[in-house]
């Protein structure tokens, strides 16, 4: 075997995903609707298969997109985009990072990368010649401070990652949290790569601050989203890098030899959906957080100890917290085999020094499942 590819593990959510399939379990795991999204959007994306132009696409994307894009964080966000020369469609948020870090990474660079880490992070980052260098963040609260940047971050510290709102931990970070870092990139002379798929899932009066937007932070920010995410359509793979100019020549010089394109009436469907989003981005949300406050409460019932849950699908169970003296991992196995509901184990999502208490719930799901879910954790417990 090929050692490099050998040393890939199977990301935590396809082998979840795949238990709950071969088992037919309920499935809180990887995180997607129950729902099946924004109809007219749906029809869009049909009718352009039958009526539009299915060929390939301008590599930087639909500039009827790329407008949609930039006309959707100017009016949501205050962002001031060029849809030009700054915002290119990718194939999904996973490849705009990976396009992020093979364009700009060097071999030798430092990269500060927080844990929990999404599971794309560090092999992409590594398979570019980054050292990541690791910020630990752990419950409740999920913060960093001063002092935990002071450790990571050195004179040859490049870039950070960020994921904000933060998927597993459903934190919206303040704006003070925000300033905190973005005085370190401009100390260091460090790019922020932020991971901001998760910018229309919040809840309860939470406000997601872009850091693009915080004072000279406009020219050192590549900021990545995802229609998967904003339309709960997360099988379409529709993607947003939005940089200033210099970057994202450098951004597209990797997007064109990875996929070059992203299905056209994708990117047609989408755009019709940023310029008429009706009420989706408020009702969306209000929702959500309704399902996330149904299995919060039936959880609470059972005996288990929740975390709060300001944004992303997810809301997070304390294993030890609940009298669970197993690691989360056992746990969740045990689940997915024993009582038929998968969930993700967080401390896969952690390289050093696990938390391994928590366990993941998707709750963007219907009551009968959410319903479900509840009553087979309880009888895993
Ligand atoms: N980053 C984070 C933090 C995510 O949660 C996800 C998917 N849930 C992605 C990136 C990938 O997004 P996409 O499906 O658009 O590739
Ligand atoms: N982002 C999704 C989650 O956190 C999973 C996406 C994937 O499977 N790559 O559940």
């Amino acid at each position: 075997a090929h050692p490099v590819y050998a040393n890939l593990p199977t990301t935590v959510f396809e082998e979840m995903s795949g238990l709950a399939r071969e088992l037919g379990a309920i499935n809180l795991g990887q995180g997607f609707p129950d729902d099946p999204g924004p109809l007219a959007i749906r029809q869009k994306a049909a009718e352009e298969v039958l009526n539009g132009y299915n060929q390939y696409p301008p590599m930087a994307g639909l500039p009827g997109l790329r407008q949609a894009v930039a006309g959707h964080y100017g009016r949501t966000q205050g962002l001031d985009l060029d849809w030009k020369t700054e915002v290119t469609i990718t194939s999904g948020a996973t490849e705009a990072l990976a396009a992020t870090f093979l364009a700009l990474v060097q071999p030798g660079d430092e990269v500060v990368v927080f844990q929990p880490v999404y599971d794309a992070y560090l092999p992409l980052i590594r398979r570019a010649g980054g050292i990541p260098r690791l910020v630990r963040l752990e419950p409740p609260h999920w913060r960093f401070s001063r002092a935990m940047l002071e450790a990571a971050f050195t004179d040859k510290t490049r870039f950070v990652v960020l994921n904000n709102p933060i998927n597993p931990a459903g934190v919206v970070l303040p704006r003070e949290d925000l300033e905190l870092l973005a005085e370190f990139c401009l100390a260091h002379d460090a790019i922020a790569i932020c991971d901001e798929v998760w910018e229309q899932v919040v809840f309860d009066g939470a406000a997601h601050i872009p850091l693009m937007s915080l004072p000279n932070m406009r020219a050192r920010t590549v900021k990545i989203g995802s229609a998967g995410k904003m339309f709960g359509l997360t099988g379409w793979k529709v993607g947003f890098l939005c940089a200033a100019p210099e970057l994202t020549h450098a951004l597209a010089r990797a997007h064109q030899f990875l996929t070059f394109t992203t299905p056209p009436n994708l990117q047609a469907a989408v755009a019709f959906g940023l310029d008429n989003p009706g009420d989706w981005f408020t009702a969306m949300p209000t929702g959500l957080a309704r399902s996330r406050d149904r299995l919060a409460a039936g959880l609470t019932a059972e005996g288990f100890k929740v975390l709060a849950s300001q944004g992303t699908y997810f809301l997070n169970v304390d294993l030890a917290a609940s009298g669970v003296s197993e690691p989360d991992r056992v746990f969740a196995l045990r689940a997915v085999t024993e009582a038929g509901v998968a969930a993700i184990p967080v401390s896969a999502l952690y390289e050093q020094d696990p938390v391994t208490s928590i366990l993941r719930l998707c709750f963007s799901k219907g009551d009968a499942t959410l319903d479900g879910g509840i009553e087979r954790l309880a009888k895993a417990r």
